[in-house]
């Protein structure tokens, strides 16, 4: 009897650590199983594969587990997408920066530059220039020159450098502050570069066309002061002598009004911010001028021939505009050439554009001028433009018109031969 108690105990205590094995060894197979799974997983995070999930169907611990893993990954995913995204909005901003920035620690090692910076400082050839000295990366060096000793500077500081090539640059150098609750410190300098050259270039072309407007008004008003001055001093002066003071008062005053409506009329293009488009008859323009111009062909006896391939031409243009090309270059082929020569004037019509060509068998314009003559008050021969009213202006103004209606000029010239000016005007 006590021996059949012993043995049931025995049996049953077998049976309840077989049972426990059992139940533990699954256990252990299944957290292997999950653990196998979380090494899978979790690798491929690491590789950003932020799509791939834990399966949540195991209970208790274990599901609970999968459960905060999943939501984990969820997590890490929308903060690395948020950083992402900052990270790239900075980034666009910086790039989209007209200007070169540059950003340096106070060992001079790059923090941060945009691509405008990298051309202009020529060091566009590294993919990452981040951690790099500016020493090294930098091959611009008139700009690292002048950078250098401003680098970490407490003061900001402004410096305008002209390169070798007369490119211009300004570059402003302000420290970085890292603030902190009590106090602040300078980790480094942000280096804004700006190339000025058009601006600078603009500025100059407008002091010199300053310069030269008083030079060119200067010297009528002094003739004609001149003039009135020794009329008034010598009142019995012959009539022939006070008629020909006279006449020089008259022509130095015509030029000085021919100088001014020039200079207005140019700044006026220069300043109208709009042009206004209509539709224009380009052979009624072209008429209205050769009769406005013929008596001047006429007073040097030069026989003026031209030929129109379509009286139809309509353009969406601006009429005043073509009206001021064709006078400017007509007069000019008439002035440029002498008596009893032949003037030749071609107006062809394509699809979508015209081109209006001037020959002349005048003095030709030498080779080294041709690409100046559409300066302000450029004359190849200063003192025969003079001589036969020119002011200097009339091709400029020519050039500026054609540009606003979206055409193009061309000269053609030979010393002593004859010049062609060549204008291609597009119809809308
Ligand atoms: P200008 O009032 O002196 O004629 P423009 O600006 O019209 O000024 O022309 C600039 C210069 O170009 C002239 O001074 C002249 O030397 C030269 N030029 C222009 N047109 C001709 C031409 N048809 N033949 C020869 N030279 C010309």
């Amino acid at each position: 009897m006590e021996n059949n108690l012993l043995y049931i105990i025995l049996l049953s205590i077998t049976l309840i650590s077989v049972i426990i094995s059992i139940i533990s060894l699954r256990y252990a197979i299944t957290i292997r199983k999950y653990l196998k799974k979380f090494i899978i997983i979790s690798k491929k995070i690491s590789k950003k594969e932020f799509h791939i999930r834990l399966d949540t169907n195991a209970k208790g611990e274990l599901g609970e587990l999968s459960k905060n893993f999943n939501e984990m990954i969820e997590i890490m995913h929308s903060t690395i997408l948020e950083v992402e995204n900052s990270h790239l909005q900075k980034e666009s901003i910086l790039k989209s920066i007209s200007h070169g920035i540059l950003a340096v620690d106070i060992n001079s090692n790059i923090i941060l530059i945009n691509e405008r910076a990298k051309k202009m400082l020529k060091c566009e050839k590294y993919a990452k220039i981040e951690g790099k000295s500016i020493n090294l990366a930098i091959k611009e060096k008139t700009i690292l020159k002048a950078i250098m000793p401003f680098i970490a500077s407490k003061h900001s500081v402004v410096k305008e450098i002209k390169l070798p090539n007369d490119d211009v640059y300004t570059i402003n150098i302000d420290p970085i502050y890292l603030h902190n609750v009590n106090d602040r410190i300078i980790i480094g300098s942000i280096i804004n570069i700006k190339n000025i050259t058009k601006r600078v270039m603009l500025e100059n072309m407008r002091s010199d066309f300053v310069a030269n407007v008083s030079h060119e008004l200067k010297t009528p008003i002094t003739s004609i002061s001149g003039f009135v001055e020794t009329l008034k001093l010598n009142e019995d002066l012959d009539k022939e002598t006070r008629n020909r003071f006279l006449s020089i008062i008259e022509s130095e005053s015509n030029r000085l009004k021919r100088l001014i409506d020039d200079i207005l009329l140019l700044s006026f293009i220069e300043n109208k911010e709009s042009v206004l488009f209509e539709e224009v008859n380009i052979y009624d323009v072209f008429i209205e001028v050769y009769d406005m111009t013929s008596y001047l062909a006429k007073n040097k006896n030069i026989t003026v021939t031209y030929n129109i391939n379509d009286e139809k031409i309509k353009c969406r243009t601006n009429r005043d505009y073509i009206k001021q090309i064709f006078i400017n270059i007509i007069e000019n082929a008439i002035k440029y050439t002498p008596k009893d020569k032949y003037i030749y004037i071609k107006i062809e019509n394509f699809d979508k554009y015209f081109i209006f060509s001037v020959r002349d068998e005048g003095i030709g314009i030498p080779d080294e001028d041709l690409d100046r003559i559409f300066e302000r008050f450029y004359r190849v021969d200063k003192a025969r433009s003079r001589e036969i009213g020119g002011t200097g202006l009339g091709l400029a103004i020519t050039k500026h018109i054609v540009k606003n209606i979206g055409g193009s000029i061309k000269v053609n010239s030979e010393l002593g031969v004859g010049s062609e000016f060549i204008i291609k005007i597009p119809k809308k």
